[in-house]
C-alpha cells in the first residue's frame, strides 16, 4: 500500500485506481467527511502502547481479561461450512446476548454480571482488574445499570 487519497489521507494500492485514475472508495474526492475518532482512555492507552510488566500482561491475555469483565454472553448457533478451506466463523439465525440476574441463586449460578466483580483469573493480574474496574464502573453505562439496580434492591 504505497498509494495514498488527497483528501482523507487513506491508503490504497498503485492497482486500485478507478478508470479516472483516481482513488475514491474512501471518500469520494472529500464529499464524506467523518469525525475522527475520540483518544482512547489514559489507562487502556498505557495498557496497549507500553512496555509495562501490566501492559505486557494485558497484550498476552487481553482475551482473559475482555472475558473476565463481560457483562454477557454471545449466543448463537455456530455453523462452520462443509469441507476443508480456511476457517469461518459462521453462524446460523440470530444473534443475542445472555445476561445473568443480578444476584446468584440456588437456580443461578454466579455468572457475567456477578463474575465481573468476583473473578479471579491466575493469569491475569489482580491490580491490573482492579484498574479496569474502576474505569468501568466510572464510564461503561451497563456498569452504572448495575451499581444502580444493586442500590435499589438494597434499599427495599
Ligand atoms: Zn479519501
Amino acid at each position: 500500500m504505497s498509494e495514498q487519497c488527497g483528501f482523507c489521507g487513506a491508503v490504497y494500492w498503485n492497482e486500485e485506481k478507478d478508470t479516472a485514475h483516481k482513488y475514491t472508495k474512501c471518500c469520494h474526492d472529500g464529499k464524506v467527511q467523518l469525525p475522527a475518532f475520540p483518544d482512547a482512555l489514559e489507562l487502556l492507552k498505557a495498557l496497549e502502547t507500553e512496555n509495562s510488566p501490566d501492559a505486557k500482561n494485558y497484550r498476552q491475555r487481553i482475551r482473559e481479561y475482555n472475558s473476565a469483565i463481560a457483562f454477557a454472553s454471545m449466543g448463537a448457533q455456530i455453523k462452520p461450512p462443509r469441507g476443508t478451506g480456511p476457517y469461518c466463523y459462521r453462524l446460523h439465525g440470530q444473534v443475542y446476548h445472555r445476561v445473568s440476574p443480578l444476584y446468584a441463586s440456588d437456580q443461578h449460578k454466579e455468572s457475567y454480571g456477578q463474575l465481573y466483580i468476583l473473578s479471579n483469573n491466575q493469569n491475569c493480574l489482580q491490580h491490573v482488574f482492579e484498574k479496569l474496574d474502576f474505569m468501568l464502573r466510572e464510564i461503561n453505562p451497563f456498569a452504572q445499570s448495575y451499581l444502580q439496580m444493586h442500590r435499589l434492591v438494597q434499599e427495599h
